[in-house]
């Protein structure tokens, strides 16, 4: 409806009435006078109509309320669209010492974190074979097994297979232990890592002194005065594997 139609109308309509006869049935002349004032009164519509305020619209909270609904179902389904599932399977190497059910647990959890490398729009799942990699947690002593490249002191990637080095993974490093890591994040880190190297990424240099290190800089070895962090900045949420650019 109108407003603004329905009182030009109202307005307009009221001065027609002016015109109408007093008596029904009996035709009189206006005077004079009378007509002056209505031609007065219809001259003064321009203005009426120009003084008229459009009302404020007010949203009520049910068409907000379906509002909000509908654009959080549009941005759910875009997420869904734009995620990408990434999948992986598990495997120990050597003698375990170590809980195998924690390891998956907590790898998982670092993996699907909202600081991690699921902010590319990944969802990793552990699957019972055939993942696009293979996540190990291995004997310090079997990691050298996977290749001659890998030592028995660190974690390693070769090809599909991302190795965590059991000692590392209940121990640490004196270097992150000596710069005040928690064994919690130095898995993070280490996940984050070697799985990094699986995404496409090298290694990475400290940035700057008292800069959060990069994921990809070697913070088992040393922190090269960076502050340790145990994830991917924004700067590395990138994977040629993946075919995911910056
Ligand atoms: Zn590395």
């Amino acid at each position: 409806m109108c407003m603004m139609c329905s009182v030009t109308y109202a307005t307009v309509g009221a001065g027609l009435l002016a015109f109408s006869p007093s008596t029904p049935g009996v035709t009189t002349a206006p005077s004079p006078q009378t007509l002056a004032s209505q031609v007065t009164s219809l001259q003064r519509l321009p203005s009426t109509i120009a003084a008229f305020k459009m009302p404020t619209l007010i949203e009520p909270q049910w068409l907000k309320d379906q509002n909000a609904a509908e654009l959080a179902a549009a941005q759910a389904k875009k997420v869904a669209s734009t995620s990408r599932v990434v999948t992986y399977d598990v495997m120990t190497k050597g003698m375990l010492t170590a809980s195998f059910a924690d390891f998956r647990t907590q790898a998982n959890a670092t993996l699907n974190d909202g600081r991690g490398w699921s902010r590319m729009g990944v969802t990793f799942q552990e699957v019972q074979s055939g993942g696009s990699f293979t996540l190990v947690l291995s004997e310090a002593s079997q990691v050298t097994s996977f290749s001659s490249g890998c030592g028995s002191e660190y974690s390693c990637r070769v090809g599909r297979y991302v190795i965590i080095n059991q000692d590392r993974w209940q121990g640490a490093t004196p270097s992150w232990n000596n710069a005040g890591g928690s064994l919690r994040d130095y898995r993070h880190m280490v996940v984050n890592h070697e799985t990094g190297h699986w995404l496409g990424h090298g290694h990475a240099s400290c940035s700057g002194a008292g800069q959060p290190a990069q994921v990809m800089q070697q913070q088992s070895i040393d922190l090269q005065g960076c502050a340790f962090n145990a994830w991917p900045t924004a700067g590395e949420l990138w994977s040629s594997q993946l075919g995911i650019t910056r």
